[in-house]
């Protein structure tokens, strides 16, 4: 399971949004999710697509793909040298697949800011910073050692070496390791430095309620510079609808002009940059379930996400983009309308694809 953590400055607001995130989990999913530990959740990634596959084949439940999220405490000034909780912080942010930044934006004069200000880019700033720091101290680390290795002529290590020689000049510059391509000859050499700027990053303004859910014109700005995505949230609004019945909420929402709940609006973005292929499997009068999976996953390797019998036997896959069966109505009018194929093994499975598997059991 993939993990999103959630960072940001203290009073940032992550706290709140992890627990409107929890518990909007609970109120979406027919099945329970739980609070691993008090920081974090298991939760489900609303599908709108699958609840309307579902809908047209008449499967029943509905079942989302999950992923993990974290709240991580101790990002503060200083921490990229162990500064507060720092190496405890640097450590969980190591683990994680995607960062959701929380930034302040909401002006509340009762919520003391660390800095006494609320500027949203000079914290973004600021946390970069640090993570910016962290990321060099490891890469000048293996530096070293890569220069050693290097003097060998070996290919590999003569491509670690320049490329990490690459990544330094860039972190110096304030730009994250995200946009450097890891090197074709060292193709491990990326992954072993598990840069933290390497991953996606989600950054989340925290604006005032009831103002528009927009992140400020220059945040956007600069996440863009930053190969990054902006959204906005009220975090304590959040919350608040979050405690509500979930029929309350949803009227309040729908009030709002609320279109998405909080967890598709946030988890939903951050599941997304993360590159994966999502596909769906549903049979009439059984579940509904959608399977995330590498780009680039066959057909075969996908139908072991359903069971490891259908990947030792696999004959075939029955295929049909979701908008298509939406469309058609049904399997049956999809297969009129040769909109539902048949694929070998190595078909490329799409995002969104309604597969079905013969295997010889
Ligand atoms: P954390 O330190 O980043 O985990 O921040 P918390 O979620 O604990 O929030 C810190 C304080 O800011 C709490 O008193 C929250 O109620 C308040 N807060 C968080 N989000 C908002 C918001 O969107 N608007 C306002 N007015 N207050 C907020």
């Amino acid at each position: 399971m993939k993990r999103i953590g959630i960072v940001g400055l203290p009073n940032a607001g992550k706290s709140s949004l992890f627990r409107a995130l929890s518990r909007q989990a609970a109120e979406v999913a027919p099945y329970p999710f739980t609070t691993v530990e008090p920081n974090v959740a298991v939760v489900p990634i609303p599908d709108p697509r699958l609840d309307q596959v579902a809908r047209v084949l008449n499967a029943s439940p509905v079942v989302y793909e999950t992923i993990e999220l974290r709240d991580i405490a101790g990002l503060v000034r200083g921490a990229h040298r162990g500064e507060g909780l720092g190496n405890r912080f640097l450590a969980q942010i190591r683990e994680v697949d995607a960062v959701v930044v929380v930034v302040r934006a909401f002006s509340a004069p009762d919520v003391p800011h660390p800095d006494g200000r609320v500027d949203p880019v000079a914290d973004a700033e600021l946390l970069e910073t640090e993570l910016l720091f962290a990321d060099l101290e490891r890469v000048e680390e293996r530096l070293e050692r890569a220069r050693r290795r290097a003097r060998s002529l070996e290919r590999a290590a003569v491509a670690e070496r320049d490329w990490l020689e690459a990544l330094k000049a860039r972190l110096e510059r304030g730009q994250p390791a995200r946009g450097l391509e890891p090197p074709e000859d060292a193709p491990q050499a990326a992954r072993e430095l598990g840069a933290i700027t390497a991953k996606p990053f989600l950054y989340v303004a925290n604006v005032d309620e009831g103002s528009a859910l927009e992140p400020p014109a220059e945040l956007v700005a600069h996440v863009a510079r930053r190969g990054a995505h902006a959204i906005a949230v009220s975090a304590r609004l959040e919350a608040e609808l979050a405690e509500l019945e979930p029929a309350e909420a949803e009227a309040m929402r729908r009030d709002l002009g609320f279109s998405e709940g909080v967890l598709e609006r946030v988890v939903g973005a951050a599941f997304r940059l993360l590159g994966l292929v999502v596909f769906f499997t549903a049979h009439e009068g059984a579940e509904a379930r959608a399977h995330a999976v590498p780009a680039g996953t066959v057909a075969r390797r996908a139908a072991r996400e359903v069971h490891s019998d259908m990947e030792r036997g696999f004959v075939a896959a029955e295929v049909v983009a979701w908008n298509d069966l939406v469309a058609a109505g049904s399997l049956q009018a999809a297969r009129e309308r040769a909109l539902l194929r048949t694929e070998g093994r190595d078909y490329l499975v799409r995002d969104g694809d309604v597969l079905r598997f013969r295997f010889t059991p």
